[in-house]
């Protein structure tokens, strides 16, 4: 389980329906997994947009009355954690602005390469951001004149914008569901009777009974009002420049979820078969590191014939680790959370089964934990290869420095998580596992090859951000009050 790195975010949008703020509501309780620093919802009537938001969960974030006061027949909203700008409620998404184009509101799910040199233009000429989030440019971006006069200027600004994004825009009669050129993030397109839906991942749309239509393509602007649903193009598509995030299957998506035309829960298990298939083992026992890993350690189960068992009781009442803020936090929470079954695996020559290894740090500790309880041989199996790369598109790797895999053989690997053999899938039959008949997936973190090019300073703008959120999140250990609260159930994913 990689419980060392974050995802960025999750939205929904639902248009033409009474009860819209209550299923944005849900179909962001059904992605809370994607994001648990922030939660909020706008809605809009027509004439204006609402706005309710606040840290932590979804629940946390949001009360009943809240959800009267929005009721309006159009909805967006967002789940964040940040991976630009810090934990704050400024940063709180949807914003929400009043400018020379009326009202506005945006949730956003990526990260903009070029945000940093974008806002240092606008900052030069006077403008005043009241947030570190690099969304809050496209803001700066639709109220300008130079973009305000052109006959679209939404695919204006959009054509300025390089790095990965899905977006949902609201004005006061209207929501626009957007996907960047490269598809790097997923957003599918459902419908509820009368109302037309949009979200990151297809576990919303189940939640609310909505039906699947299609995803929103790269490149492509959908607008849903009261009327209906109309589509335009900001780009022309364009097959090279795709890079679908290859994480989401190997991780970040709920196990039910289509993400990019694939179920993530299959893929996952075509992941652990390849595995069994490239790394087989002697043993006698399959088990997965939980609880994301259990869609491969089944396929490698199926695939290698040894027997699935279970290795750790999990503590539902603890939050997922990579919530908290500091790496100390985290690795008590871990611990607190995985509790080895001495009587499933002493004696016994084990097949760890992980998604992925970031630091390795939670690994070696819970391959500690199986040796304190008994285990005879472990033989850990990973369902992705060797992370080497950090990620600029969303996704909150940690520095190159602290990846495990940094100018580690595989060997010096094993030797650091203690355990008696090691293998990861090869990049050949991860992509295998996951390949549809048109997909173009992003690799960069295991393979170093960027389909979006990366400008020098935004990987600088990238350090500085990650500095901001570390002494964000010291001001908040101290004060641990101001924590969020831990999910009540981390059994929802898996
Ligand atoms: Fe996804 Fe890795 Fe590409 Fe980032 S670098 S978008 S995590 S595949």
């Amino acid at each position: 389980m990689t419980a060392e790195i974050r995802h960025s975010c999750g939205l929904f949008g639902i248009a033409n329906h009474p009860e819209a703020a209550q299923l944005a509501y849900l179909g962001l309780y059904a992605q809370q997994h994607r994001g648990q620093e922030s939660a909020g919802i706008c809605t809009a009537n027509g004439q204006s947009i609402l706005r309710r938001a606040g840290l932590g969960l979804v629940t946390d974030a949001i009360g009943p009355r809240d959800l009267t006061e929005l009721a309006n027949p159009l909805a967006i909203g967002h789940v964040r954690y940040s991976t630009t700008g810090s934990c704050s409620e400024s940063n709180t998404q949807p914003l929400l602005v009043t400018c020379s184009i009326g009202q506005v509101a945006i949730g956003h799910n990526g990260n903009l390469v070029n945000a940093g040199e974008i806002r240092r233009e606008y900052e030069h000429h006077g403008h005043i951001f009241t947030t570190t989030s690099d969304t809050e440019v496209i803001l700066h971006m639709l109220a300008d004149r130079q973009f305000v006069e052109r006959p679209d200027p939404l695919t204006s600004v959009l054509r300025h914008l390089c790095g990965s994004y899905t977006l949902l825009l609201m004005y006061p009669d209207r929501l626009e569901a957007i996907r960047d050129p490269s598809g790097n993030r997923p957003l599918c397109l459902g419908r509820l009777g009368e109302a037309w839906v949009v979200a990151s991942e297809t576990c919303a749309l189940d939640i609310i009974d909505a039906e699947y239509v299609r995803d929103v393509a790269p490149g492509e602007i959908v607008t849903l009002s009261l009327t209906g649903l109309q589509s335009r193009r900001f780009t022309t598509p364009d097959a090279s420049r795709l890079g679908y995030c290859i994480f989401e299957h190997v991780y970040f998506a709920d196990p039910s979820s289509f993400v990019f035309g694939e179920n993530a829960h299959l893929v996952r298990m075509e992941m652990g078969r390849a595995l069994a298939r490239e790394a087989p083992a002697d043993a006698d026992l399959v088990i997965p590191v939980p609880n994301c890993a259990r869609c491969a350690a089944l396929g490698y189960h199926e695939t290698s014939r040894i027997p699935l068992g279970r290795g750790f009781t999990t503590n539902h009442y603890i939050g997922r680790s990579f919530i908290q803020p500091t790496q100390t936090i985290r690795d008590l929470t871990v611990r607190l959370k995985l509790n080895p079954i001495r009587g499933s695996v002493a004696g016994r020559r084990l097949v760890v089964v992980e998604d992925s290894i970031v630091r390795g740090t939670t690994t070696r500790g819970k391959m500690q934990s199986l040796r304190r309880a008994g285990a005879k041989e472990i033989h850990l199996r990973v369902a992705s290869p060797p992370i080497r790369n950090p990620c600029y598109y969303g996704i909150d790797f940690p520095s190159r420095q602290e990846l495990v895999a940094n100018e580690r053989t595989v060997e010096q690997i094993r030797e650091y998580l203690g355990v008696d053999s090691l293998a990861y899938l090869s990049l050949e039959g991860m992509l295998a596992a996951a390949e549809t008949a048109n997909s173009n997936f992003c690799h960069a973190c295991f393979s170093g090859d960027y389909p979006i090019p990366i400008d020098p300073c935004f990987q600088k703008d990238m350090f500085e951000q990650r500095q901001l959120r570390f002494f964000d999140a010291l001001g908040r250990v101290r004060d641990v009050g101001s924590m969020p609260s831990p999910p009540a159930a981390d059994a929802a994913r898996d």
